[in-house]
């Protein structure tokens, strides 16, 4: 049943952009002890933009992008979008690959006039194929805090696209409201230690945990869980997140723009803000004094 106290959280979220799905969530806020975030869309804009692109020698620049934005238009993720956009935006036409997968956590794969190409990490298109990249190039990107993506050609590294995604301006905010209330502000990315480390710091979270998997996600919720039951929030996107929201005790979902995003979660955050979902709990926990 739903009290006096709970419909008007609810409805003072709602205004704020933070739609409960059911009035039981207040409760488990209320309960908070660690907040799992994503890093890109949830920590940072999600609106990569491409800064750097590196062929190996003899590779023709145009040709490279032609057939990596053709690849990558058929994928969702954040970085597949800014790549596309980026080709496109260079007036450079797209085709329809013959076949192409979506493989989460990892990057995209391909079959173009019988070669295969992998764009993503460098674990997911092969370490053995990156030779000329990884030395130097890609390490000195990841200075910069970049998200370095690589594109194989059958059995080799071919090409480096940087990527630079900014972090939100409230995240570091929210991530100070969340300490301040007790509860642990933890970072899960599938990104690098280095870039997990630059962004940790940067919005100021002491635990994150990088190259993450989407099943990777799933048990550094679990084992935060613990036995005894902790009530343990995970946000992100609702795609590759998908596992992790559902293991957490409470999904939570940046919500603008994505259908997806708004099915997934328990609670969605319609205008991608965290400092709201930090008032929310407040309320929770005010609620929970009054009914208590
Ligand atoms: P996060 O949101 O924390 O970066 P994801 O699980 O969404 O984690 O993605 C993990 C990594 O996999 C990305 O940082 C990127 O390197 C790679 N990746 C995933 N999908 C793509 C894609 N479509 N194109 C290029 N790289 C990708
Ligand atoms: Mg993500």
């Amino acid at each position: 049943s739903i009290s006096p106290a709970m419909l008007s959280a609810i409805s003072n979220s709602a205004r704020r952009g933070v739609l409960l799905k059911s009035g039981v969530h207040l409760e488990t806020l209320a309960n908070l002890q660690a907040i799992c975030l994503d890093k890109t869309g949830t920590i940072t804009q999600g609106e990569p933009v491409v800064t750097d692109v590196y062929v190996c020698d003899g590779m023709d620049i145009e040709q490279f992008l032609r057939t990596v934005g053709s690849v990558e238009q058929v994928s969702s993720h954040p970085l597949a979008d800014a790549i596309t956009r980026y080709v496109k935006d260079k007036g450079i036409s797209l085709f329809q690959p013959e076949y192409v997968e979506n493989v989460p956590g990892h990057g995209v794969k391909a079959q173009i006039e019988g070669h295969e190409w992998k764009i993503g990490k460098l674990d997911f298109v092969g370490k053995d194929k990156g030779y000329a990249f990884q030395n130097g190039i890609a390490h000195k990107l990841e200075q910069e805090r970049k998200t370095v993506v690589y594109v194989a050609c059958g059995e080799e590294v071919i090409g480096v696209i940087a990527l630079k995604d900014t972090v939100r301006e409230e995240a570091k905010h929210a991530v100070a409201r969340f300490k301040k209330l007790g509860i642990e502000p933890v970072l899960i990315t599938g990104d690098t230690y280095d870039t997990a480390q630059k962004i940790a710091q940067e919005v100021g979270i002491r635990h994150f945990y990088a190259q993450c998997l989407p099943e990777d996600k799933v048990r550094h919720i679990h084992r935060l869980r613990g036995t005894e039951g902790k009530q343990v929030a995970m946000v992100g996107d609702g795609i590759n997140d998908a596992p992790a929201l559902a293991a957490a005790s409470v999904g939570i979902t940046m919500g603008a723009g994505s259908d997806v995003a708004i099915e997934t979660g328990d609670i969605v955050l319609v205008k991608n803000n965290l400092l709201q979902l930090a008032h929310t709990v407040e309320l929770a926990r005010r609620m929970n004094r009054i009914i208590k």
